[in-house]
């Protein structure tokens, strides 16, 4: 659990938090082996770049922010939060803590941006509002997309080029999987879930939330979602806005806490890491109510292909003669955030008309790492061309994987380099198969 105060604003605050950062650092022994595992790393070769680089930054960093508190945000922003380090740590560092907090003191510091405000305090806490800007696009985006490949299923945007660069993008819908289906409420014979869709998968890749659905009522599970789910708080807590992440924690469980379920599922690697993890790393934030909440969804949230093969156990047995290649990339937050990666590859092994093959370095990062894709976008597609160039290599005819932002990352590498290759959530082909 961490010591992190709501928002850490005043100086007493900041000089509490910054006392707290350096019981953590104490535990590096600098010994670089974190050097072998970091894409960021891997594609500069800057030592600053690494988290030893990183913790040697904030050794001093009360002093260093009063000498360029830009900078070291820059510094620390320099990184996919992949947790490849922490994984590989021979001294157990808390590196993700560390990070976050060191965020948190940074933010504190210089203030959250405006739109960053905008987006984590006013957007994200608002779902209609949010659903309808989703509808309002989807609706009226087609004579601003310009096809990039009919096989990946992307589209440039010329005219959001000041936003969003040269990057082929997915459409979106006309209508999000939350406010088409508004609340769900359905009991079945084997338990009942709590369906937490997530932002992308809700408002982007809204198949993969109708996946999830049909899956879960082809094994009869009842499923509970509210209809005032809102983000999961990861966004605002990668950018240090510990306000805006607690406000979005606290909406989700007066959502939550209308229904009864045995598991919360996902279809989202990062929100499932966030809320298992996260929401439980800074439970002290929130109310004895909240905390029990907290408590119980630490045990209880799961990725939906876990939950398939380790709660329902269904019975994933190995296909053969199957002639169409795929092949599965390792998400971060489900393979070293939470040790899921046996599950997704059971699944996707058991299709018929498929030929499992293994890439390369499978977990290996494929750069999207939320906003670092938004403000180091060069950086992460040449962490993402290695990642590329390793699904090309077992010519595959279909990529899956756990996480939906690493969806819109493959999407925009395949698409790039011109690989007709499709990217699919591993749920999406488990539901086609049903
Ligand atoms: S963070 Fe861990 S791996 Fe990296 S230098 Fe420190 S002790 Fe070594
Ligand atoms: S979290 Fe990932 S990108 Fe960040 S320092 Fe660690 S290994 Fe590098």
């Amino acid at each position: 659990m961490s010591e992190l105060p709501k928002s850490p604003v005043t100086l007493g605050e900041l000089a509490k938090l910054l006392m707290s950062l350096d019981d953590l650092l104490i535990t590096c022994m600098r010994c670089g082996f974190c050097q072998s595992v970091c894409p960021v790393y891997g594609a500069t070769f800057r030592e600053a770049d690494v988290t030893r680089g990183k913790i040697a930054l904030l050794d001093d960093l009360a002093h260093e922010l009063t000498l360029d508190a830009k900078n070291v945000d820059d510094r620390l922003n320099r990184c996919l939060l992949c947790g490849s380090c922490e994984t590989n740590c021979p001294s157990g560092v808390k590196i993700m803590d560390i990070f976050l907090k060191a965020r948190a003191i940074v933010t504190g510091y210089r203030g959250l941006g405006a739109i960053k405000k905008l987006v984590f305090r006013f957007v994200l806490p608002r779902p209609r509002l949010f659903n309808f800007m989703i509808g309002i696009s989807g609706v009226f985006q087609t004579p601003f997309l310009r096809r990039a490949s009919e096989k990946v299923g992307t589209s440039r945007a010329p005219i959001l080029t000041p936003f969003l660069g040269n990057r082929h993008i997915p459409s979106l819908p006309s209508q999000t999987f939350s406010s088409s289906h508004g609340k769900i409420d359905e009991l079945g014979p084997n338990g009942r879930v709590a369906l937490f869709p997530g932002c992308v998968p809700d408002k982007i890749f809204n198949k993969m939330s109708e996946a999830c659905l049909k899956i879960l009522r082809h094994h009869q599970v009842g499923v509970f979602m509210p209809p005032d789910l809102v983000c999961c708080g990861i966004p605002a807590l990668a950018s240090g806005d510990i306000k805006g992440f607690d406000q979005l924690v606290v909406q989700n469980l007066a959502s939550l806490i209308k229904g009864k379920f045995n598991y919360l599922v996902t279809p989202c690697a990062t929100c499932a890491s966030n809320i298992k993890e996260n929401w439980y790393r800074f439970i002290d934030h929130f109310n004895p109510g909240e905390r029990a909440q907290i408590q119980d969804l630490h045990t209880k949230t799961m990725d939906i292909t876990a939950f398939l093969v380790r709660v329902l156990k269904v019975d994933f047995k190995p296909a053969s003669g199957g002639t169409q290649t795929v092949t599965y990339h390792d998400s971060c937050h489900l393979k070293k955030g939470l040790g899921i990666g046996a599950e997704p590859r059971m699944i996707l092994k058991s299709l018929l008309g498929y030929n499992y093959r293994e890439m390369p370095d499978a977990d290996r990062c494929c750069g999207n790492g939320g906003s670092f894709n938004l403000y180091h976008y060069g950086l992460s597609k040449d962490i993402g061309q290695v990642k590329r160039d390793n699904i090309v290599s077992v010519s595959p005819k279909v990529v899956a994987t756990g996480c939906p932002a690493c969806v819109l990352q493959l999407m925009d590498l395949l698409s790039q380099n011109r690989d007709e290759i499709e990217v699919r959530h591993v749920v999406e082909l488990y539901a086609d198969s049903l």
